[in-house]
């Protein structure tokens, strides 16, 4: 029988760690247990907090480096017809392989519809298929009014305001976590691809920042006007019930529904800003576009670079799809943060182990060096052997889900585990000591094991599968 919810109490964990009872009496009691007392913050150092970020935990510290090494000079904007979902499987594999592969693909699928068997079944197959087909653009639609059109100036505030502003519009429209970074010509323009998402295998159109004063795009090529800066980031939720069921076709559905979810909200929001006279640069396809939004993401503050080449927030952990589009609208950019995740990562390397094909790198120590074109130059990461990862999915026989070291990562647990998560976090942050225990506990909870597949249709589940 899976095993989610333990009934381990606070005081065995806290032991567990290394505490020992008097701990767990000073903790039961309120006062101050040695190491796990959160970081003192001055008035100044909350004054001078960014508004990327809002209302986090005072263990996440604002720092003026990402936690994850880049090397800026050696980095240069990536071409997006080189990841696995684009043409970079084939570049890996070769054609005769990656034709193995697709087969192996639709024949596992078919096997598994045949054998009924839980997670590939028909009713399955039909959920996953029901996800592909919802509209986005890069250029805004243009069903409303502008500033122009009413005659009226643009609307003009501070980067700070506008900031809380488009947050406020981003989170009533379904956002979890949004931030803001600005485009600097050394260093952050290098996360906007070079050449953007194309269809199927084909590269797609280049993207070329120029100096002109309005977006356009042909088949061939997007143009991003310069005098758009700033990028702005948000996250969407992924549900975490479907997420136990990896690696089934149920873990399809957190992604696509997040990447539908996107493109409802994009368009949103590009009409939005160009209801107050600004222009909105979106996501052309419904999935990957525009740029690095791992990158972009650790630049804008909302969370730390991992092992498992995710972005990892203190919110949710690696349990959220991130999008962004870029404006001319001035925000306040955030700050990177650091709550101890890239430590963490060199102790704990789960995700590593768990994975099937062996794709996440299990070194101790990050690396500069890269495996293939399909990995991005100037990072000091775990570079993961990404062929591994989609060519195991594929064969797998499910259509684009794997997700298992999303599910098992110690940081992604849902509210359920939440009294832990916190305690786990605010741990991790400050006492690095604990690491190697905070792994073996997290192993001995049974998080990250999965559910029966089945279970799922008879659930009452809350909105969108977020608990
Ligand atoms: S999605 Fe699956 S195969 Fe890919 S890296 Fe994660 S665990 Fe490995
Ligand atoms: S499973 Fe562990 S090593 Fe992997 S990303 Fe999560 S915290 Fe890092």
């Amino acid at each position: 029988m899976p095993k989610y919810h333990s009934t381990l109490s606070r005081r065995e964990f806290l032991k567990a760690l290394g505490i020992g009872a008097a701990g767990v009496g000073a903790a039961s009691l309120g006062m101050a247990v040695p190491n796990l007392v959160e970081p003192v913050h001055d008035l100044d150092e909350l004054a001078s907090s960014t508004l990327a970020v809002p209302n986090r935990p005072s263990y996440v510290k604002e720092v003026d480096k990402p936690t994850v090494e880049v090397d800026w000079s050696v980095m240069s904007r990536f071409d997006y017809h080189n990841v696995m979902w684009a043409a970079g499987l084939q570049k890996a594999l070769g054609k005769t392989q990656f034709d193995l592969v697709n087969a192996a693909q639709q024949g596992n699928r078919l096997l598994r519809l045949k054998q009924n068997k839980p997670g590939y079944t028909l009713r399955d197959d039909a959920f996953v298929n029901a996800f592909y087909g919802a509209p986005s653009s890069y250029l805004p639609p243009t069903t409303n009014s502008t500033p122009a059109d009413l005659g009226v100036p643009v609307y003009q505030d501070t980067p700070e305001n506008n900031a809380r502003m488009v947050r406020a519009f981003l989170r009533f429209h379904g956002a979890a976590q949004v931030g803001f970074m600005e485009l600097d010509t050394n260093t952050t323009e290098k996360l906007i691809y070079s050449y953007d998402t194309g269809v199927g295998q084909a590269q797609g159109p280049k993207i070329t920042i120029a100096d002109v004063d309005q977006p356009s795009e042909t088949k061939e090529e997007r143009i991003m006007p310069k005098k758009a800066r700033w990028v702005i980031i948000y996250t969407i939720r992924m549900a975490d019930e479907l997420m136990r069921r990896a690696p089934t076709e149920f873990v399809v559905g957190p992604t696509n529904l997040g990447y539908n979810l996107k493109s409802i909200i994009q368009g949103q929001l590009q009409l939005f800003l160009r209801g107050l006279g600004y222009m909105g640069l979106g996501e052309a396809s419904p999935y990957n576009d525009l740029g690095s939004k791992v990158g972009m993401g650790i630049m804008a503050g909302l969370g730390e670079h991992s092992r498992a080449m995710h972005i990892i927030t203190p919110e949710y952990g690696l349990r959220q799809r991130l999008f962004a589009l870029v404006t001319d609208l001035p925000l306040a950019p955030g700050k990177p943060v650091d709550f101890g995740v890239m430590r963490f990562c060199r102790v704990c390397k789960k995700c590593s182990d768990i994975c099937p094909p062996k794709a996440i790198n299990g070194e101790t120590e990050p690396s500069w060096n890269i495996l293939g074109d399909y990995n991005q130059q100037g990072i000091k990461s775990w570079h993961r052997i990404e062929p591994n990862c989609l060519s195991y999915i594929r064969q797998s026989g499910s259509s684009q889900g794997c997700i298992l070291c999303f599910a098992v990562c110690p940081l992604s647990k849902g509210k359920n585990e939440s009294i832990y998560q916190s305690l786990i976090k605010r741990t991790i942050a400050t006492t690095p000591t604990f690491d190697r225990a905070i792994r073996k506990m997290d192993d001995y909870l049974g998080y990250g094991q999965r559910s029966d597949p089945d279970t799922f249709w008879d659930m009452d589940l809350p909105p969108f599968g977020w608990d």
